[in-house]
């Protein structure tokens, strides 16, 4: 199964890749994560996105595309993913496409989750991240057993710096130019496919799993 969770920051998509992720036997493939982990660990790729990034500005192309080259060359993407991010703009797309074409693994559906900006918002302000395992809740609507420390693994929950206000608006404007047209890329191929996006974690869920077994 090849899936790609397409939305807006916040839409749930990291909170929803962990479910399918395990549910499908296949790997959570974030390009956010892998990103904050080179970040994290100071090496070059780190260092090339990390001032985008902050900015809640997009990582070039060139970065991106170079680094999922690699990340699908591992083993565990042999038999499916799932990505989370990736692509985000008409040129990642259609170099993914190139590269699956070649390996002969077409995307089976590409997951639209709709969510209003107002609530992306919400979310994203008040999202909280684990320092240890990259676990993810949410002051309000997710909170943790204890405040500031993740039920998982008992590590320190902080709020991103891209999850501040001014930067989630950039973030957002961002998303409607240069994601929002990959919409049409994947709607023109009879991919696309919407979730509604708002709900519980685990209506979301449910919902998305009806999608999913019709490509089982
Ligand atoms: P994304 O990966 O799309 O940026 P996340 O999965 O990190 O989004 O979710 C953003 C925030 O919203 C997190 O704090 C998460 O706990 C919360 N969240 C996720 N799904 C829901 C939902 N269905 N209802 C309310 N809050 C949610
Ligand atoms: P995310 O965790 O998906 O919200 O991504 C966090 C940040 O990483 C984004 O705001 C971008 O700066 C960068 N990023 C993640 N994925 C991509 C991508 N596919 N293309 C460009 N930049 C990305």
């Amino acid at each position: 199964m090849r899936v790609i969770l397409l939305g807006p920051p916040g839409a749930g998509k990291g909170t929803q890749a962990v479910r399918i992720a395990e549910a499908y036997d296949i790997p959570h493939i974030s390009t956010g994560d892998i990103l904050r982990a080179n970040v994290r660990e100071g090496t070059e790729l780190g260092r090339k996105a990390k001032s985008f990034m902050d900015a809640g500005d997009l990582v070039p192309d060139d970065v991106i595309l170079g680094m999922m080259g690699e990340r699908l060359a591992e083993a565990d993407a042999k038999n499916g993913f799932l990505f989370d991010g990736f692509p985000r703009t008409v040129p990642q797309a259609e170099a993914l496409e190139g590269l699956l074409i070649e390996r002969g693994q077409p995307i089976d559906v590409v997951l639209r989750m709709v969510v209003d900006a107002r609530e992306v918002v919400q979310r994203l302000t008040g999202r909280r991240t684990c320092t240890g395992c990259g676990a993810v809740f949410h002051e309000a609507y997710d909170p943790p057993q204890a405040a500031g420390v993740c039920d998982k693994c008992g590590g320190k929950l902080v709020q991103r710096d891209d999850d501040a206000e001014d930067v989630v608006l950039n973030r957002l404007e961002v998303y409607r130019r240069s994601t929002e047209p990959l919409e049409e890329f994947y709607w023109g191929r009879g991919l696309l496919r919407d979730v509604e996006a708002v709900g519980t974690v685990d209506e979301v869920g449910g919902r998305i799993d009806t999608i999913l077994r019709e490509h089982a």
